[in-house]
């Protein structure tokens, strides 16, 4: 898959259910800067278009935003009061609590050089990053092994999971992220066996490859409250709740302009 290929591909599965607001502006942003192809664009949108027509799912969605926004507005007495409430509540804007961070050595090629941090797809694409692997280990046959996943589409399928199943999770991990299914061996050939490995270290947890084999409900509380603290996110509450956040977290490290707000 070419570059520009792979970035019609994301645009699509990020094509949110509903098209909210956000993520028109950030496709046009990024068609803009593929400049005047009109026929190319042309076909993207009809593609976009026939991905929220033949969605039911679209249609259901849309419904359900646009009570929310009515409702929110009767409440607040305002025009997009609640919109720009959720923004203001992001707690990034206080200086006090950024320049603490401090940079670390990056623990994975992926890693950002900060704590339970990513870098961004764009970003690892532009250093030829496409495959991760991650530190495996099996429970039948005891096999330790490296496993890769191709990075895009391990991201797609996570985001459209989220993406498609958010409004039933109610800001709760759902079942299959919360006791995950671990993966095949390659060694004994059983089903079901291997399961990454999470570092005792938290600075060295590789959170992408647990995020694309979605078994990030394999890390503890303590590990899953790491994360968020570090990615300033509300962390008190159960497991699946802290775990939630953390796919959410960490999709939106890989595409900043995704809908993946809370
Ligand atoms: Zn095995």
């Amino acid at each position: 898959m070419s570059d520009s290929e792979s970035d019609d591909y994301l645009r699509l599965t990020l094509s949110p259910p509903g098209s909210r607001s956000q993520s028109e502006t950030s496709s046009q942003t990024t068609s803009s800067t593929t400049t005047s192809n009109a026929p190319q664009r042309a076909a993207e949108d009809n593609a976009m278009a026939l991905t929220m027509a033949t969605s039911q799912y679209g249609g259901m969605a849309s419904d359900l935003y646009a009570h929310q926004r009515v409702s929110g507005q009767v409440r607040k007495g305002g025009f997009s009061q609640s919109r720009r409430s959720v923004v203001a509540e992001r707690p990034s804007s206080r200086g006090g609590a950024a320049a603490k961070e401090e940079r670390i050595e990056a623990p994975y090629p992926w890693a950002a050089e900060r704590r339970a941090a990513v870098q961004s797809l764009e970003a690892l694409r532009a250093i030829g990053i496409s495959r991760i692997w991650g530190e495996v280990t099996c429970k039948k046959c005891d096999g330790h092994q490296r496993v890769e996943v191709v990075l895009e589409e391990g991201f797609s399928k996570v985001s459209s999971f989220f993406l498609s199943n958010r409004d039933s999770m109610h800001d709760r991990a759902p079942m299959l992220w919360y006791s995950p299914r671990l993966l095949d061996c390659s060694l004994c050939q059983q089903a079901d066996c291997v399961r990454p490995i999470v570092a005792s270290k938290k600075r060295a947890i590789n959170w992408l490859f647990l995020l694309l084999t979605q078994t990030l409900g394999l890390c503890t509380l303590e590990q899953l409250k790491y994360f968020c603290k570090h990615n300033r996110k509300h962390r008190t509450g159960a497991k699946d709740r802290v775990l939630y956040l953390t796919y959410a977290g960490l999709l939106k490290q890989l595409y900043p302009p995704g809908p993946y707000d809370p």
